[in-house]
């Protein structure tokens, strides 16, 4: 997807602070954290959103949840974190390509209560 900023941050076209990438998922700092750990996991591959998910993702989306909890753990979310897949407009999705939130630190809830 040409006009995906998601796709553009896989590809190496815009900068973002990536913390991990292989050949299936990135990993990288939300831009705008709304707690001390606040980082997304997307898969290379463009897929819209949850809704779009089929079978034949069954092992991506493996993958980008033990990415999470690994990089989780590497960043000391010691005591737990939040996982948030906003899907659709219901869902308040912004960003209309498949991304994990991953979401640590004692100002959880309330930061993500208020957005
Ligand atoms: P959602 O689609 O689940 O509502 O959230 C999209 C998330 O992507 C937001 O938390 C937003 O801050 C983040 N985001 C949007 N554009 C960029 C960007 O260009 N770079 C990075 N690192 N994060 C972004
Ligand atoms: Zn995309």
């Amino acid at each position: 997807m040409s006009d995906c900023i998601f796709c553009k941050i896989a590809a190496g076209e815009i900068p973002a602070k990536k913390i991990y990438e292989d050949d299936d998922v990135v990993a990288f700092h939300d831009i705008r954290p709304v707690a001390p750990v606040h980082f997304l996991v997307i898969p290379k591959v463009h897929i819209p959103s949850m809704a779009e998910l089929q079978p034949e993702h069954d092992a991506l989306i493996g993958k980008m949840m033990t990415t999470a909890a690994r990089i989780a753990r590497e960043l000391y979310c010691t005591d737990g974190f939040r996982s948030i897949v906003n899907t659709g407009k219901v869902g308040r999705q912004e960003v209309y390509h498949l991304h994990v939130h991953v979401v640590g630190g004692p100002e959880v809830l309330p930061a993500m209560l208020s957005r």
